[in-house]
């Protein structure tokens, strides 16, 4: 097993938190990586000259057009794509019950079907360059969540999908595995309300909070050529998921 070299790498999301992460650790690998988020988001950050690994483009995840432009610009621009992080997300909390429609369809179409529909569009790039890794970073909230019904469907759907996708694609040489996050300090998490993370913070069992470099160290594992490892689950959450320690 060793790391690609030398490959290209399509990040979304990749202008904050672990997505900015994934693509610092991926371009110490050695890979090129088409660094891509919000158009507002690219055009704020990365408007200056930038190494020639580095190659910004507008994407928003949501939307059908936006990708088929982000996919055939990696076409055109290097003829093949080796690894996909699909690391865009929303959370759009309220309770299923008062959750609004617009809401429930946002928070679906970004996280999951625009996540889904990203895959199916980039994998003749992967087969063009012989194999690949997708990489979905769901979340703990997969198994459920008071409050988050939208984003834990979106979560448990892009799971679902991804077991079925290595399924399909392992003879083509790729892998596909889901990252599902605990609590990782980002722009995202900091909207929590400050009671909700003091608890959170507290039944953390290693005893602190995630950082997103803890997520990037997880991609790196997952998208070493000739892994094993497909169709799984990898759940970095400081062993949040097991339950909380209990302190006699
Ligand atoms: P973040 O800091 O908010 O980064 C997410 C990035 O995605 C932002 O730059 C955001 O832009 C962008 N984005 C939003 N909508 C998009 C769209 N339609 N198309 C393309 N990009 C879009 O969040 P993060 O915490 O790093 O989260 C990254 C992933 O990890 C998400 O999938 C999230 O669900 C998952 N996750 C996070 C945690 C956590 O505790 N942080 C836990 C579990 C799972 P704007 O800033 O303009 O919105």
């Amino acid at each position: 097993m060793s790391v690609r070299t030398n490959k290209i790498a399509l990040v979304t999301g990749a202008g904050s938190g672990i997505g900015a992460a994934t693509t610092t650790s991926l371009l110490r690998e050695g890979y090129t990586v088409v660094l891509t988020d919000l158009p507002h988001v690219i055009e704020q950050r990365w408007h200056q000259t930038l190494p020639a690994n580095v190659h910004p483009f507008p994407l928003d995840v949501g939307d059908r057009n936006s990708r088929i432009d982000a996919i055939e610009s990696v076409a055109s621009e290097y003829g093949r794509l080796d690894v996909l992080v699909n690391c865009a997300g929303i959370s759009r909390d309220a309770r299923l019950t008062n959750i609004t429609d617009s809401d429930l369809e946002l928070t679906l179409d970004v996280n999951l079907i625009g996540a889904l529909s990203l895959v199916c569009q980039a994998l003749p790039l992967m087969e063009a360059a012989g194999g690949g890794a997708v990489i979905n970073i769901a979340s703990r909230a997969w198994l459920g969540i008071f409050g988050s019904g939208a984003y834990s469907a979106s979560k448990g759907g892009l799971i679902g999908a991804t077991r079925s996708l290595a399924l399909e694609i392992g003879a083509l040489g790729v892998t596909a595995n889901c990252i599902a996050p605990g609590y990782i300090e980002t722009p995202l998490s900091a909207t929590l309300p400050a009671q909700v993370l003091e608890k959170t913070l507290h039944s953390i069992p290693v005893g602190r909070g995630g950082v997103p470099d803890d997520i990037a160290a997880a991609v790196r594992y997952l998208v070493c050529e000739g892994s094993y490892v497909t169709g799984q689950v990898l759940t970095v959450c400081g062993g949040r998921s097991i339950g909380d320690p209990v302190s006699l």
